[in-house]
């Protein structure tokens, strides 16, 4: 296990043991594994790499949002939806069996989250899929009152089905306000995830008193972030874009992002993002 230095110094790579890996929804699997360097490193937001071992097929790692890192028992846990080789690999693993890990990366909610002197009234969390991963630690802080203690957060969730939606005990137990969505009406509000934000963030909420976040497929992203630009709300996104070493090594994760002076640049949604202000990604 290694401790690396120099630019990385944050980082924690290694090969760690898996304490559970357990089907939580359709196609949608919950791995825990036996990381205390990287629980305590972890921030809401943050992904980290996990690779088969002595494996070339896929050689590559592959990135997954932190769901919960708990401190005190160094378990840390990411969800995942079965898509491909990887994780159709990952599904089949068992408790004892090892993963290398490295991690935490990227730049996590803390990007968005103002000064808790201009902290927003209104707090939209809004997820798609397996989009809820990266909100669980930043509910419990919310929930904790660590950060934005007076603001008001409701956790906007949708999905295709009700079996499609995970974990979604364990975000209510947490406290906060929910309100779940499904594409076919089996759970919730019948619809796509934007169909809920009018009434969670009525007209008359001025633009500055809001903040959005949110994370899952890109369609539901851009719809949300036309919908926050159409009212004037800050609305920050947590890309997925598919990336090989998450580490800002290889470029394979760039997107166009526009700076300032409104020309366009490209930027590494591993160690740049994966959280961007909306306003300034390509929706189209
Ligand atoms: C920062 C970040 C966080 C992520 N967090 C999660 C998470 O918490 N849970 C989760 O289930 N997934 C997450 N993903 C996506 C996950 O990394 C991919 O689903 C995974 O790498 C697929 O690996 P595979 O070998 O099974 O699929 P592959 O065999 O590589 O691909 C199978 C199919 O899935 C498509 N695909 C692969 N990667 C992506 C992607 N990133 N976006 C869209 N389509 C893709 C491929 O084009 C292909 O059609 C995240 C991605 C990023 C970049």
């Amino acid at each position: 296990m290694t401790e690396c230095s120099s630019q990385w110094k944050e980082l924690w790579a290694g090969n760690h043991a898996i304490l559970a890996n357990e089907q939580v929804g359709a196609d949608t699997w919950k791995i825990a594994l036996d990381a205390p360097e990287l629980a305590e490193r972890a921030k809401p937001g943050q992904f980290l790499m996990l690779r088969l071992p002595e494996c070339a097929d896929p050689l590559l790692g592959r990135p997954f949002g932190i769901f919960n890192a708990d401190v005190a028992t160094g378990r840390v846990e990411a969800v995942y939806a079965v898509v491909g080789k990887g994780t159709r690999r990952l599904a089949a693993l068992k408790p004892g069996d090892r993963l290398e890990l490295w991690g935490p990366l990227g730049n996590g909610w803390n990007a968005a989250l103002r000064a808790e002197s201009t902290a927003p009234k209104r707090l939209a969390l809004v997820a798609g899929g397996v989009g809820c991963v990266p909100f669980y630690l930043l509910m419990k802080e919310l929930a904790s009152g660590a950060r934005y203690a007076g603001t008001k957060a409701t956790f906007v969730y949708g999905a295709r089905n009700a079996e499609r939606l995970c974990c979604v005990d364990e975000f209510r137990a947490l406290g906060l306000d929910a309100a779940l969505v499904t594409e076919d009406g089996s759970v919730g509000k019948r619809g796509f995830v934007t169909a809920a934000l009018p009434e969670i963030l009525p007209k008359e909420t001025a633009p500055e008193d809001v903040q959005i976040l949110a994370c899952g497929p890109t369609p539901m992203l851009r719809a949300v972030a036309n919908w926050s630009a159409g009212r004037g709300y800050e609305c920050w996104t947590s890309l997925e874009s598919p990336m090989a070493c998450g580490m800002g090594l290889c470029f394979s994760c760039v997107v166009d992002w526009r700076a300032d002076d409104g020309t366009w640049d490209y930027k590494r949604a591993c160690v740049d993002g994966p959280v961007f202000d909306a306003a300034r990604l390509k929706w189209d």
